[in-house]
Protein backbone atom coordinates (compact mmCIF):
# COMPACT_ATOMS: atom_id res chain seq x y z
CA UNK A 1 0.00 0.00 0.00
CA UNK A 2 1.10 3.59 -1.03
CA UNK A 3 0.49 5.77 2.32
CA UNK A 4 0.19 9.42 1.56
CA UNK A 5 0.22 12.87 3.85
CA UNK A 6 0.35 16.50 3.44
CA UNK A 7 -0.84 19.42 5.69
CA UNK A 8 -1.29 21.24 2.69
CA UNK A 9 -4.51 20.29 0.90
CA UNK A 10 -3.22 21.15 -2.64
CA UNK A 11 0.26 19.38 -2.43
CA UNK A 12 -1.95 16.39 -1.08
CA UNK A 13 -4.10 16.22 -4.38
CA UNK A 14 -0.72 16.39 -6.31
CA UNK A 15 0.96 13.67 -3.76
CA UNK A 16 -2.33 11.11 -4.35
CA UNK A 17 -2.22 11.47 -8.46
CA UNK A 18 1.54 10.37 -7.50
CA UNK A 19 0.74 7.88 -5.47
CA UNK A 20 -1.98 6.20 -7.67
CA UNK A 21 1.20 5.93 -10.36
CA UNK A 22 2.81 3.94 -7.88
CA UNK A 23 0.38 1.81 -6.49
CA UNK A 24 -0.81 0.80 -9.96
CA UNK A 25 2.84 -0.56 -10.73
CA UNK A 26 2.86 -2.18 -6.97
CA UNK A 27 -0.65 -3.18 -7.51
CA UNK A 28 -1.26 -1.55 -4.52
CA UNK A 29 -3.45 0.57 -3.37
CA UNK A 30 -3.37 4.52 -2.44
CA UNK A 31 -4.24 5.37 1.21
CA UNK A 32 -4.50 8.98 2.16
CA UNK A 33 -4.17 10.49 6.32
CA UNK A 34 -5.65 13.19 7.50
CA UNK A 35 -4.96 13.99 10.93
CA UNK A 36 -7.20 15.55 13.89
CA UNK A 37 -10.47 17.01 11.52
CA UNK A 38 -14.31 15.93 11.62
CA UNK A 39 -14.64 17.51 7.77
CA UNK A 40 -15.39 14.18 6.09
CA UNK A 41 -16.08 16.71 2.79
CA UNK A 42 -12.09 16.37 2.80
CA UNK A 43 -11.66 13.05 2.78
CA UNK A 44 -14.40 12.91 0.16
CA UNK A 45 -12.44 15.43 -1.66
CA UNK A 46 -9.27 12.93 -1.65
CA UNK A 47 -11.25 9.76 -3.13
CA UNK A 48 -12.50 11.94 -6.18
CA UNK A 49 -9.22 12.80 -6.56
CA UNK A 50 -8.20 9.60 -6.73
CA UNK A 51 -7.83 8.24 -3.16
CA UNK A 52 -8.64 4.85 -2.89
CA UNK A 53 -8.82 4.65 1.24
CA UNK A 54 -8.64 7.92 3.66
CA UNK A 55 -7.71 7.15 7.25
CA UNK A 56 -9.14 10.19 9.01
CA UNK A 57 -7.23 9.90 12.47
CA UNK A 58 -7.40 11.44 15.86
CA UNK A 59 -4.62 11.97 18.07
CA UNK A 60 -6.12 14.55 20.28
CA UNK A 61 -3.61 17.50 19.32
CA UNK A 62 -5.01 20.50 17.44
CA UNK A 63 -2.04 21.31 15.98
CA UNK A 64 0.80 19.57 13.85
CA UNK A 65 3.82 18.38 16.85
CA UNK A 66 6.75 16.31 14.85
CA UNK A 67 7.06 13.83 17.48
CA UNK A 68 3.28 13.19 18.28
CA UNK A 69 2.33 12.84 14.21
CA UNK A 70 5.67 10.74 13.69
CA UNK A 71 4.43 8.79 16.74
CA UNK A 72 0.58 8.57 15.01
CA UNK A 73 2.33 7.60 11.53
CA UNK A 74 4.01 4.92 13.19
CA UNK A 75 0.96 3.12 14.68
CA UNK A 76 -0.92 3.58 11.69
CA UNK A 77 2.02 1.58 9.71
CA UNK A 78 2.31 -1.16 12.32
CA UNK A 79 -1.28 -2.29 11.89
CA UNK A 80 -1.54 -1.46 7.77
CA UNK A 81 2.31 -2.86 6.42
CA UNK A 82 2.70 0.18 4.09
CA UNK A 83 5.36 -0.59 1.31
CA UNK A 84 5.52 3.32 0.60
CA UNK A 85 4.71 6.65 2.97
CA UNK A 86 4.90 9.84 0.47
CA UNK A 87 5.10 13.45 2.90
CA UNK A 88 4.85 16.62 1.44
CA UNK A 89 7.97 18.97 1.35
CA UNK A 90 6.60 21.23 3.91
CA UNK A 91 8.29 22.24 6.31
CA UNK A 92 6.40 20.01 8.72
CA UNK A 93 6.41 17.48 6.33
CA UNK A 94 9.59 17.16 5.78
CA UNK A 95 10.26 16.94 9.89
CA UNK A 96 7.81 14.50 9.58
CA UNK A 97 8.93 11.98 7.07
CA UNK A 98 12.81 11.77 8.09
CA UNK A 99 11.97 11.38 12.48
CA UNK A 100 9.40 8.57 10.58
CA UNK A 101 12.29 7.08 8.90
CA UNK A 102 14.87 7.20 12.07
CA UNK A 103 12.25 6.13 13.82
CA UNK A 104 11.61 2.96 11.42
CA UNK A 105 15.07 2.55 10.98
CA UNK A 106 14.51 3.01 6.72
CA UNK A 107 15.82 4.80 3.96
CA UNK A 108 13.99 8.62 3.23
CA UNK A 109 14.47 10.47 0.26
CA UNK A 110 13.44 14.60 0.27
CA UNK A 111 12.35 16.25 -2.48
CA UNK A 112 11.64 14.04 -4.99
CA UNK A 113 11.06 15.62 -8.29
CA UNK A 114 10.04 11.76 -9.78
CA UNK A 115 9.16 8.51 -7.97
CA UNK A 116 8.63 5.38 -9.83
CA UNK A 117 8.82 1.42 -9.86
CA UNK A 118 12.05 -0.28 -11.57
CA UNK A 119 13.04 -3.67 -10.98
CA UNK A 120 10.69 -4.04 -8.14
CA UNK A 121 11.81 -1.76 -6.19
CA UNK A 122 11.18 1.99 -5.74
CA UNK A 123 12.98 4.24 -7.39
CA UNK A 124 13.66 8.38 -6.73
CA UNK A 125 14.71 11.13 -8.60
CA UNK A 126 15.81 14.53 -6.87
CA UNK A 127 18.05 17.74 -8.19
CA UNK A 128 21.46 17.91 -6.78
CA UNK A 129 24.49 20.36 -7.31
CA UNK A 130 22.57 23.36 -8.22
CA UNK A 131 20.54 21.81 -10.63
CA UNK A 132 23.38 20.27 -12.10
CA UNK A 133 22.57 16.54 -12.04
CA UNK A 134 19.80 14.18 -10.89
CA UNK A 135 20.41 12.01 -8.41
CA UNK A 136 18.60 8.59 -8.77
CA UNK A 137 18.16 6.27 -5.88
CA UNK A 138 16.80 2.72 -4.85
CA UNK A 139 15.45 1.83 -1.74
CA UNK A 140 16.43 -1.46 -0.16
CA UNK A 141 14.43 -0.84 3.09
CA UNK A 142 10.92 -0.90 3.84
CA UNK A 143 8.68 0.77 4.03
CA UNK A 144 10.14 3.52 1.77
CA UNK A 145 9.81 7.25 2.71
CA UNK A 146 9.67 10.07 0.59
CA UNK A 147 8.74 13.85 0.42
CA UNK A 148 7.75 15.43 -2.88
CA UNK A 149 7.57 19.19 -3.11
CA UNK A 150 4.26 21.27 -4.19
CA UNK A 151 3.41 21.65 -7.98
CA UNK A 152 5.86 18.54 -8.85
CA UNK A 153 2.93 16.80 -10.13
CA UNK A 154 -0.51 17.77 -11.35
CA UNK A 155 -3.76 16.45 -9.35
CA UNK A 156 -6.09 13.95 -11.05
CA UNK A 157 -9.58 15.76 -12.44
CA UNK A 158 -11.91 15.51 -9.96
CA UNK A 159 -14.12 12.67 -10.33
CA UNK A 160 -17.86 12.51 -8.50
CA UNK A 161 -18.36 8.94 -9.40
CA UNK A 162 -15.46 7.42 -7.70
CA UNK A 163 -15.66 5.74 -4.63
CA UNK A 164 -13.36 4.63 -1.72
CA UNK A 165 -13.32 3.98 2.20
CA UNK A 166 -13.51 6.47 4.71
CA UNK A 167 -11.68 4.62 7.95
CA UNK A 168 -12.17 7.10 11.17
CA UNK A 169 -9.44 6.03 13.72
CA UNK A 170 -7.68 7.15 17.39
CA UNK A 171 -4.60 6.38 17.82
CA UNK A 172 -2.80 6.81 21.26
CA UNK A 173 0.43 8.50 21.20
CA UNK A 174 3.40 9.16 23.33
CA UNK A 175 3.36 12.66 24.55
CA UNK A 176 6.40 14.84 24.72
CA UNK A 177 8.34 17.21 26.57
CA UNK A 178 8.25 20.02 23.46
CA UNK A 179 5.85 22.49 23.55
CA UNK A 180 4.39 24.96 20.85
CA UNK A 181 4.42 28.13 22.73
CA UNK A 182 2.99 30.03 20.10
CA UNK A 183 2.07 30.08 16.18
CA UNK A 184 2.05 33.15 14.30
CA UNK A 185 0.78 33.18 10.48
CA UNK A 186 3.61 33.78 7.60
CA UNK A 187 2.72 37.52 6.20
CA UNK A 188 2.35 37.09 2.94
CA UNK A 189 4.04 39.22 0.38
CA UNK A 190 3.50 41.35 -2.67
CA UNK A 191 3.13 38.92 -5.26
CA UNK A 192 2.46 34.94 -5.13
CA UNK A 193 4.28 33.90 -8.24
CA UNK A 194 4.04 30.77 -7.13
CA UNK A 195 0.22 30.55 -7.85
CA UNK A 196 0.31 33.08 -10.98
CA UNK A 197 -0.37 31.55 -14.57
CA UNK A 198 1.01 34.11 -16.56
CA UNK A 199 4.84 35.17 -14.90
CA UNK A 200 6.81 38.00 -16.39
CA UNK A 201 10.47 38.20 -15.52
CA UNK A 202 13.18 40.29 -15.22
CA UNK A 203 16.89 39.57 -15.21
CA UNK A 204 20.09 41.75 -14.99
CA UNK A 205 19.35 42.47 -18.74
CA UNK A 206 18.07 45.64 -17.04
CA UNK A 207 20.16 48.90 -16.77
CA UNK A 208 18.27 50.82 -14.10
CA UNK A 209 15.35 50.41 -11.12
CA UNK A 210 13.00 52.19 -13.17
CA UNK A 211 13.24 49.89 -16.18
CA UNK A 212 11.56 47.48 -14.47
CA UNK A 213 8.50 49.35 -15.11
CA UNK A 214 8.56 48.04 -18.42
CA UNK A 215 7.79 44.26 -17.69
CA UNK A 216 5.27 45.41 -15.10
CA UNK A 217 3.25 46.80 -17.66
CA UNK A 218 3.66 43.49 -20.02
CA UNK A 219 2.53 41.32 -16.71
CA UNK A 220 -0.21 43.39 -16.45
CA UNK A 221 -1.88 44.21 -19.49
CA UNK A 222 -1.38 40.24 -19.81
CA UNK A 223 -3.13 39.78 -16.55
CA UNK A 224 -0.02 38.36 -14.75
CA UNK A 225 2.67 38.63 -12.33
CA UNK A 226 6.11 39.93 -12.21
CA UNK A 227 9.32 37.65 -11.05
CA UNK A 228 12.84 38.30 -11.15
CA UNK A 229 15.94 36.13 -11.17
CA UNK A 230 18.16 36.35 -8.00
CA UNK A 231 20.13 39.44 -8.77
CA UNK A 232 17.13 41.86 -8.94
CA UNK A 233 15.83 40.68 -5.76
CA UNK A 234 18.93 39.30 -3.67
CA UNK A 235 21.59 41.84 -4.87
CA UNK A 236 20.22 45.03 -6.27
CA UNK A 237 17.37 44.84 -4.45
CA UNK A 238 14.86 46.27 -7.00
CA UNK A 239 12.30 43.86 -6.42
CA UNK A 240 11.34 41.87 -3.17
CA UNK A 241 12.10 38.39 -2.72
CA UNK A 242 8.56 37.48 -3.16
CA UNK A 243 9.04 37.45 -6.96
CA UNK A 244 12.35 35.77 -7.19
CA UNK A 245 12.31 32.76 -9.01
CA UNK A 246 14.63 29.64 -8.96
CA UNK A 247 16.59 27.13 -7.22
CA UNK A 248 16.65 29.39 -4.12
CA UNK A 249 13.91 31.20 -4.83
CA UNK A 250 10.20 30.14 -5.68
CA UNK A 251 9.37 27.17 -8.01
CA UNK A 252 6.99 28.06 -10.44
CA UNK A 253 4.71 26.56 -12.99
CA UNK A 254 2.75 29.24 -14.58
CA UNK A 255 1.01 28.29 -17.94
CA UNK A 256 3.35 30.95 -20.07
CA UNK A 257 6.72 32.22 -18.28
CA UNK A 258 8.41 35.21 -19.97
CA UNK A 259 12.03 35.68 -18.96
CA UNK A 260 13.21 39.27 -20.36
CA UNK A 261 17.06 39.84 -19.69
CA UNK A 262 17.57 36.69 -17.90
CA UNK A 263 20.70 34.39 -19.33
CA UNK A 264 19.51 30.90 -17.97
CA UNK A 265 21.94 29.95 -15.59
CA UNK A 266 20.91 26.14 -14.32
CA UNK A 267 19.64 27.81 -10.86
CA UNK A 268 17.00 29.88 -12.29
CA UNK A 269 16.10 27.04 -14.77
CA UNK A 270 15.63 25.56 -11.53
CA UNK A 271 12.71 27.40 -10.71
CA UNK A 272 10.80 27.54 -13.91
CA UNK A 273 11.36 24.55 -15.96
CA UNK A 274 7.68 22.88 -15.13
CA UNK A 275 6.22 25.98 -17.01
CA UNK A 276 3.64 25.24 -20.01
CA UNK A 277 5.54 27.60 -22.43
CA UNK A 278 8.92 29.42 -21.94
CA UNK A 279 9.36 33.08 -24.04
CA UNK A 280 12.93 34.59 -24.06
CA UNK A 281 13.80 37.92 -24.78
CA UNK A 282 17.53 38.55 -24.53
CA UNK A 283 20.03 40.41 -26.91
CA UNK A 284 22.53 37.54 -26.89
CA UNK A 285 21.56 35.19 -29.89
CA UNK A 286 23.73 31.87 -27.53
CA UNK A 287 22.17 33.13 -24.42
CA UNK A 288 21.29 29.66 -22.30
CA UNK A 289 17.67 30.51 -21.83
CA UNK A 290 17.04 29.94 -25.30
CA UNK A 291 17.86 26.59 -24.62
CA UNK A 292 14.78 26.19 -22.53
CA UNK A 293 12.55 28.36 -24.48
CA UNK A 294 10.16 27.48 -26.67
CA UNK A 295 10.31 30.82 -28.69
CA UNK A 296 12.60 33.03 -28.25
CA UNK A 297 13.48 36.92 -29.54
CA UNK A 298 16.62 37.95 -30.14
CA UNK A 299 16.73 41.75 -29.47
CA UNK A 300 17.35 44.65 -27.53
CA UNK A 301 14.53 44.31 -24.62
CA UNK A 302 14.48 48.06 -24.17
CA UNK A 303 12.98 48.16 -27.99
CA UNK A 304 11.25 44.49 -28.08
CA UNK A 305 9.18 45.17 -24.48
CA UNK A 306 7.55 48.09 -25.58
CA UNK A 307 6.55 47.17 -29.34
CA UNK A 308 5.55 43.26 -27.56
CA UNK A 309 3.54 45.72 -24.88
CA UNK A 310 1.48 47.25 -27.68
CA UNK A 311 0.66 44.64 -29.40
CA UNK A 312 -0.67 42.72 -26.82
CA UNK A 313 -2.65 45.29 -25.82
CA UNK A 314 -4.37 45.66 -28.91
CA UNK A 315 -4.94 41.87 -29.14
CA UNK A 316 -6.54 42.24 -26.07
CA UNK A 317 -8.71 45.17 -26.86
C1 LIG B 1 23.56 28.32 -4.85
C2 LIG B 1 23.02 29.30 -5.86
C3 LIG B 1 21.67 29.52 -5.90
C4 LIG B 1 21.13 30.40 -6.84
N1 LIG B 1 19.79 30.57 -6.89
C5 LIG B 1 19.26 31.34 -7.87
C6 LIG B 1 17.85 31.48 -8.00
O1 LIG B 1 17.07 30.95 -7.21
N2 LIG B 1 17.37 32.24 -9.01
C7 LIG B 1 18.19 32.88 -9.91
O2 LIG B 1 17.68 33.57 -10.81
N3 LIG B 1 19.54 32.77 -9.78
C8 LIG B 1 20.09 32.04 -8.79
N4 LIG B 1 21.44 31.95 -8.68
C9 LIG B 1 22.26 32.85 -9.52
C10 LIG B 1 22.47 32.31 -10.92
O3 LIG B 1 23.59 31.46 -10.96
C11 LIG B 1 22.73 33.48 -11.91
O4 LIG B 1 23.81 34.23 -11.44
C12 LIG B 1 21.54 34.38 -12.08
O5 LIG B 1 20.37 33.64 -12.38
C13 LIG B 1 21.80 35.37 -13.21
O6 LIG B 1 20.77 36.30 -13.26
P1 LIG B 1 20.42 37.02 -14.63
O7 LIG B 1 20.14 36.03 -15.67
O8 LIG B 1 19.39 38.04 -14.30
O9 LIG B 1 21.76 37.85 -14.94
P2 LIG B 1 22.90 37.61 -15.99
O10 LIG B 1 23.42 36.23 -15.92
O11 LIG B 1 23.87 38.73 -15.83
O12 LIG B 1 22.17 37.75 -17.41
C14 LIG B 1 21.69 38.93 -17.93
C15 LIG B 1 21.23 38.63 -19.35
O13 LIG B 1 20.63 39.79 -19.90
C16 LIG B 1 20.97 39.88 -21.28
N5 LIG B 1 20.88 41.30 -21.65
C17 LIG B 1 21.68 42.32 -21.26
N6 LIG B 1 21.24 43.48 -21.78
C18 LIG B 1 20.13 43.18 -22.52
C19 LIG B 1 19.24 43.95 -23.31
N7 LIG B 1 19.37 45.28 -23.41
N8 LIG B 1 18.25 43.32 -23.94
C20 LIG B 1 18.08 41.98 -23.85
N9 LIG B 1 18.91 41.19 -23.11
C21 LIG B 1 19.90 41.79 -22.45
C22 LIG B 1 22.37 39.33 -21.36
O14 LIG B 1 22.66 38.87 -22.67
C23 LIG B 1 22.34 38.22 -20.32
O15 LIG B 1 22.00 36.98 -20.93
C24 LIG B 1 21.99 31.09 -7.74
C25 LIG B 1 23.37 30.85 -7.68
C26 LIG B 1 23.87 29.97 -6.76
C27 LIG B 1 25.35 29.75 -6.72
Amino acid sequence: MVLVYSDDEKNMLELIAKAKDVSKELDEKATAVVFDTDDESLAKKYIMHGADRVFMVKTGLNTFKGEEYTDAMEKILEETNEEVVIVGSTKNGKELASRLAAKLDTGCVIDCINLYVKDGKLTTERVVYSGNAIAVERFNSKPAVVTIPPKVFDPLPEDESRAGEVIKKEVKVDRYPSRIVDVKEMKTGEVNVEDAEIIVSCGRGFKKKEDIQLVEELAKVLRGTTGCSRPIAADLKWLSEDHWIGLSGHKVKPKLYIAVGISGQIQHIAGMRDSDVVVAINKDPEALIFKSADYGIVGDLYEVLPKLTNAVKEKMS
